[in-house]
């Protein structure tokens, strides 16, 4: 079969294009390495729904960012049944001198369309923010800013897409990209797969299969950025995202709210070269503590209870999406660092214009499913609503993680919507997130595994082959 797209890598860059491409009349399928979806740098980052400031107005990730958070927040949040909450974001500065680079902040991001920001006083941010240190000054408000869980994001958006008829291969990892007089010939996971279009997505690897495919013209550089999670007893440190004034480099060390409750301090920004080191480090652990405390004094170390590093896929400053003239039919979605998680739904848009512009009919389907239901999380439904459900289906009440309140049907229902790993269920559902890591409801999700996709219980792995939980001796 020729299909007419290929889309390679299933982080929320490709999720999102394949869930755009989903509207058409089309053939498309998405390939990715591992396991699952959104193992890649979409499950390490800050969960920022980013307003677009920090962006210079003269950028493509500048458009690209204010232009996503405006479809997340007006279309897909609804859509997909996405937890997104628009808690807004402070960008502080600790001496008054600096009031004329938040205006350069302020100005930028106007011209780029960012709608109602102000600068605020220290008595504005007494009343809506009691716990900031004495240090900070003043701030910009920038109210359209909000947080989403980044997986759930990746998730919901291949979900619908294959609601749509995208074909998703996981555990394929593509290592060659030929280019035929008639199209494309993709090999991955010992497989040829055909198509007319391809669509490189591939994150941290993007320079490399560009270069499979003849087009060597980019480098990715990897930029860490390790993230401290808190404990939820600290939910309500800070109502909105703070941030101080960012450097050239990086936006700074940020306290964040994250769509699930517990906040989160970092990220760092240091190149490395090695496109797997997630190491976290106590210089990190350092810099990103005395950053954030800056801000808060309040925040202790023992306050921690989980940490990760993720690797921004960055090279120059800029994205790159273009259609490679030197090997028609191919188009790359390269150096998507910050703010790509944001901006995922308007390069989805742009990339389908490409593959217009190159021929690709875009034909919308008679039945688009716009709609995905929102899966139900027993944390974030009121009590009344949980007794209801239990009373429709006792399994909400057998609950499997006691520390983030999930329940064996919530575990159920990740498993039947696409989770093949423990990390998968994590990700959907937070069981294994909360202060005991996993302790308690470890075995009992891997005995729900079992039975839903009937595995011995040493194929239930932890994020794939190689990780898996359990060894039989015998063998
Ligand atoms: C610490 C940190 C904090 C961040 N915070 C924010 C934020 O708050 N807000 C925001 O908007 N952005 C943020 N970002 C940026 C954001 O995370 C990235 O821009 C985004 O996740 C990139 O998505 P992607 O789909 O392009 O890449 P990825 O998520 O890496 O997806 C690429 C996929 O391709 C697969 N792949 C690679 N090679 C192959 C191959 N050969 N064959 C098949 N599959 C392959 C990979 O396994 C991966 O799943 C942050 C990034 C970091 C690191």
């Amino acid at each position: 079969m020729v299909r007419d797209v290929i889309i390679i890598g299933a982080g929320i860059s490709g999720a999102a294009i394949a869930r755009e491409l989903s509207r058409y009349r089309l053939k498309v399928l998405l390939l990715e390495k591992e396991a699952e979806p959104a193992f890649g740098v979409s499950k390490s980052n800050s969960g920022i729904i980013h307003a677009g400031t920090q962006n210079p107005p003269s950028s493509l990730k500048g458009w690209l960012c204010v232009e996503g958070n405006r479809l997340l927040r007006e279309e897909l949040a609804a859509d997909l049944g996405l937890h997104f909450v628009q808690c807004g974001q402070l960008i502080v500065v600790f001496d008054l001198a600096d009031l004329p680079e938040l205006d350069k902040i302020k100005a930028e991001g106007e011209a780029l369309g960012v709608k109602g920001l102000e600068i605020v006083d220290r008595a504005w941010l007494d009343a809506r923010e009691p716990n900031l240190g004495p240090e900070v000054k003043a701030a910009l408000y920038v109210p359209s800013a909000g947080i989403i869980s980044p997986y759930r994001f990746v998730y919901a958006l291949v979900e619908n897409a294959v609601r749509n008829g995208v074909r998703l291969e996981t555990s394929s990892r593509v290592t060659a990209v030929r280019r035929r007089p008639e199209g494309f010939e993709v090999v991955a996971g010992g497989q040829v797969f055909r198509s007319r279009f391809v669509v490189n997505a591939a994150g941290l690897y993007a320079d490399e299969v560009s270069a499979m495919a003849g087009a060597p013209t980019f480098k990715i550089t990897p930029r860490k950025g390790e993230e401290y999670l808190l404990d939820k007893k600290r939910e309500h440190i800070a109502n909105h995202i703070i941030f101080p004034l960012p450097s050239k480099t990086s936006k700074g060390i940020l306290i964040i709210k994250t769509s699930d409750g517990n906040p989160m301090i970092g990220p760092t920004a240091h190149e490395t070269p090695d496109k797997e080191d997630l190491a976290t480090t106590d210089a990190g652990l350092a810099e990103v503590l005395a950053g954030a405390r800056r801000m808060m004094p309040s925040l202790d170390r023992s306050d921690i209870i989980a940490y990760f590093a993720g690797l921004r896929p960055a090279s120059g400053k800029d994205f790159i999406i273009r259609h490679e003239d030197a090997v028609p039919g191919l188009v790359n979605v390269a150096g998507i660092q910050s703010p790509g998680l944001t901006s995922a739904p308007a390069i989805a848009v742009m990339v389908a214009g490409l593959l217009k512009e190159r021929g690709l009919p875009l034909t919308p389907k008679e039945e688009f499913h716009r709609l995905r239901p929102r899966p139900v999380h027993l944390f974030q439904v009121p009590l009344e609503e949980t007794a209801r459900l239990i009373e429709k289906d006792p399994s909400y009440g057998d609950i499997v993680c006691r520390c983030e309140l999930v329940s064996a049907q919530e575990v159920r229902d990740a498993i039947r919507r696409g989770a093949r790993t423990l990390d998968g269920v994590k990700f959907r559902t937070r069981a294994q997130s909360g202060r005991c890591h996993g302790g308690f409801c470890t075995t009992r999700i891997i005995k729900l595994m079992q039975e839903e996709l009937g595995l011995p219980v040493t194929a239930v792995s932890k994020r794939g082959p190689g990780s898996e939980l359990i060894k039989d001796e015998r063998k």
